[in-house]
């Protein structure tokens, strides 16, 4: 998947478009997912051009994955899920259904979260 500069979490990086910013690094940005699934809906982005998992993981730096996998331990103890567990989704492509083509990883908690996948 090619890079769309003007993606909505894009703009977010931009400052265009606001966000509840739950933590950000130098690479890293999280925030509230705007249609919430779960009590706890958050976005974890790295700040780096990336449309997808396999473009990250492929082409970011070894310095911007790992600040990108450091950022999930903190969201995670910002938003008091350890003790109750949570759940990571990236959506990927078609048939993943990703919407927004700019890497991004789900984190959902708060309740059970019931089966894996719904066919
Ligand atoms: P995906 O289907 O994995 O690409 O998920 C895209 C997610 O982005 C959805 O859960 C949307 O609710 C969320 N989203 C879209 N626009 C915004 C926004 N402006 N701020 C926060 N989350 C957003």
């Amino acid at each position: 998947m090619t890079y769309d500069s003007e993606n909505i979490f894009a703009k977010i990086l931009q400052g265009e478009i606001p966000n509840k910013t739950i933590y950000e690094n130098e690479h890293v940005l999280a925030f509230e997912d705007i249609n919430p699934q779960a009590p706890v809906h958050i976005l974890i982005i790295p700040k780096g051009p990336y449309a997808d998992m396999v473009d990250f993981s492929t082409n970011a730096s070894e310095e911007e994955q790992a600040a990108f996998t450091k950022s999930i331990s903190e969201v995670v103890k910002i938003a008091q899920l350890e003790s109750t567990g949570f759940r990571a989704i990236a959506n990927t492509g078609t048939d993943g259904l990703q919407e927004v083509p700019h890497y991004h990883l789900h984190i959902l908690g708060g309740r059970p979260l019931g089966p894996m996948v719904n066919l």
